[in-house]
């Protein structure tokens, strides 16, 4: 067992009358009465009157308050559709983008895709009727290409403001802008925490429009010592719970799809071992890449006498509200990217989460009653260890999609562009150069017209320009598949964790002579090479070493490559896990470095002065990394 001390309390707001009314409403699906059950519906009225009046909103309620699924609604009965016009509502993550369209439709009487719909990266979910569309930051900041002025749209509401994605924090830039030059356009600013002062002051000092949450108190629970395996933590808590608690669902907060997936099935099987010595534990996984079916589930109301499990991601913290938690186990992790802009390493790190996030994560635990948070961490740990709030995206990525994007909207001084928060100057200096390197930019900072087809292309500038590249090698076909392949989070090779000799097994078949991509497609072409110049590796002496920065990086054991150890590499992207690897990565030729990129290299950097001395074998085996 894991010993939790109480420490402190969640406040929570006065108690409604009748607490238990919009949970019971649900069981009946009688949804318009969950509607009017929502704490946004008193404020209807009062809404619409500061939308009618002030240009800009800044809207700040609870999550679970109805700012997503309500305020769109509203503004389409109140006829803001009318003549043609859309709304726009922009969510950071595309699973809330796509549950919470679908929601809204089922609440309209509408099919998904007609009046309401939804649009994401590769998947466009709406049509000639759509009106209310739903749809990622990242879409949102694409639509800008084709319609700089936002000209179909009369609202658009920047949902989750408080999340500071990077496409969310470039939207406000734009979104400022354009609403300066279209006084009918409404700007709405929706955000879950207090902090939406800075909002208000970054638009003018836009009034804020607070709806009051209904919360109850939760009491917040810390280990008493610091927890080694916090997966294994985890799994024993939500049993503890299970067993000891009083009925109510769990919410557990993961950091990513592969600790979901291990920590469900840990429970499952411990359940299952238990048998009927315990009640029924229904456990429910939800992240990002999980099938949509599968993400409905988690919105079904647990049968009587049963208790609900759901392990999540970030995603539950302020994006989807899943009725019924009463209780909240936060192991305090997330996973963050980094950024360093001198060796232009991007790495996904499991690092602590902020403050901010623990709070937002407790407060879960209090929607339906009064609740508790489990943390697996010490008191200690929560004051001095975790910071206060998370550092915005825009300081902590490469730039190179956006400042492409930017510079195709006629935004040259990007020094000057209005960031709320402005990201490192070493960064924007990198992805110029990167983009310079593409060829997407001029020796002047101009964009290009190979730079402006690059930015018509929904992907990362240097897959973009292997594309374009591909036109002049007569491969586009192949290249475009190993593009697709290469869009793909993860990996296109599923690795359940009770079949893995199995899938491993399965990988090895497919590979090929010459690297990764080619075992993505089985072809082999020459082309991949224009667009990845700029991540080159060469074996050394010492290992593999960044032809241009001269870091030293490891091939991933994972690759077609690991035990071959060719001379020289292209990469996909490098990824810190325990060491610098690369991912995906493909034997090429030096000359052809100089053939795609004379601007770039230099002969010299590409001699081969000890060619022939190259030992065979230099990285451990798979077996030795362990
Ligand atoms: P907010 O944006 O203020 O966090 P939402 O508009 O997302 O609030 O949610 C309002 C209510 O709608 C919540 O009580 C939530 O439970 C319910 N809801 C949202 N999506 C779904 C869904 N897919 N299925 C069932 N209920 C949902
Ligand atoms: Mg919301």
């Amino acid at each position: 067992t894991i010993e939790f001390v109480r420490a402190t309390q969640l406040q929570g707001d006065e108690e409604p009358a009748a607490p238990a009314a919009s949970a019971q409403a649900q069981q009946k699906e009688c949804i318009q009465a969950v509607r009017r059950s929502l704490p946004v519906f008193p404020f209807r009225e009062e809404l619409l009157a500061a939308v009618a009046q002030h240009q800009v909103l800044i809207i700040e309620g609870e999550t679970g308050s109805g700012k997503t699924t309500q305020i769109p609604q509203y503004l389409f009965e109140e006829g803001y559709t009318k003549k043609g016009m859309k709304i726009a509502c922009t969510q950071p993550r595309r699973v809330a983008a796509m549950s919470v369209a679908a929601r809204v439709a089922r609440e309209m009487g509408v099919k998904l895709g007609n009046e309401v719909g939804y649009s994401i990266r590769f998947e466009d979910c709406t049509s000639e009727r759509t009106v209310l569309r739903y749809m990622t930051d990242g879409m949102l900041l694409r639509e800008f290409l084709s319609e700089p002025d936002l000209a179909s749209y009369s609202v658009v509401m920047v949902d989750e403001a408080h999340e500071r994605t990077l496409h969310t924090d470039v939207l406000f830039g734009l979104i400022k802008d354009v609403a300066r030059f279209r006084p009918e356009l409404k700007v709405l600013v929706a955000s879950a925490t207090l902090d939406t002062a800075r909002f208000s002051t970054f638009f003018d000092d836009a009034p804020v429009f607070r709806i009051p949450g209904r919360r109850f108190p939760v009491d917040i629970f810390y280990t008493k010592a610091p927890e080694a395996d916090y997966l294994e933590a985890c799994v024993v808590s939500v049993l503890q719970i299970h067993v000891t608690q009083p009925p109510g669902d769990i919410l557990v907060f993961l950091t990513g799809q592969e600790e979901i997936e291990a920590a469900c099935e840990m429970l499952q099987d411990r359940c299952r071992r238990l048998g009927s010595k315990i009640r029924e534990l229904l456990v429910l996984p939800i992240y990002a890449n999980l099938p949509s079916d599968m993400q409905a589930r988690i919105f079904q109301p647990t049968p009587p006498g049963a208790r609900k499990v759901v392990v999540a991601t970030n995603i539950a913290e302020t994006s989807l509200t899943i009725e019924g938690i009463i209780y909240v186990l936060d192991p305090g992790f997330c996973k963050q990217k980094s950024y360093n802009p001198r060796t232009g390493m991007e790495s996904l790190t499991v690092t602590p989460c902020s403050k901010a996030s623990a709070n937002q994560r407790a407060g879960r635990a209090g929607r339906v009653a009064a609740g508790k948070c489990f943390r697996l961490y010490t008191a200690w740990a929560y004051q001095h260890e975790l910071e206060e709030t998370t550092v915005p995206e825009i300081q902590r990525t490469s730039l190179g999609n956006v400042v492409l994007l930017l510079k195709s909207l006629g935004i040259h001084d990007l020094m000057h562009f209005d960031f709320l928060d402005p990201p490192p100057y070493e960064t924007l200096l990198l992805a110029l150069e990167q983009l310079y390197a593409l060829g997407a930019l001029n020796h002047l900072g101009e964009l290009t017209t190979s730079g402006r087809k690059m930015a018509e292309l929904p992907v990362d500038p240097m897959l973009s320009k292997m594309i374009l590249a591909s036109e002049k090698y007569s491969c586009s076909e192949e290249i475009l598949t190993v593009a697709a392949m290469l869009s793909v989070n993860n990996s296109i090779f599923y690795r359940p964790k009770d079949k893995v000799v199995h899938a491993d097994n399965a990988r090895v078949n497919f590979f090929l002579p010459g690297g990764d991509h080619l075992v993505l497609l089985n072809v082999y072409t020459q082309a991949i090479t224009a667009g990845y110049f700029y991540h080159t590796a060469r074996l050394t002496r010492s290992g593999y070493r960044t032809v241009k920065q001269q870091q030293t990086v490891f091939i991933h054991p994972n690759s077609s490559l690991f035990e071959q150890q060719p001379r020289w590499l292209l990469y996909h992207e490098l990824v810190l896990t325990t060491k610098e690897f690369m991912r995906q990565v493909l034997e090429i030729e030096s000359s052809w470095l100089l053939e795609v990129a004379p601007h770039y290299y230099k002969a010299k950097e590409l001699e081969d002065s000890h060619a022939k001395k190259m030992p065979k074998k230099l990285g451990k085996t798979r077996e030795e990394l362990g």
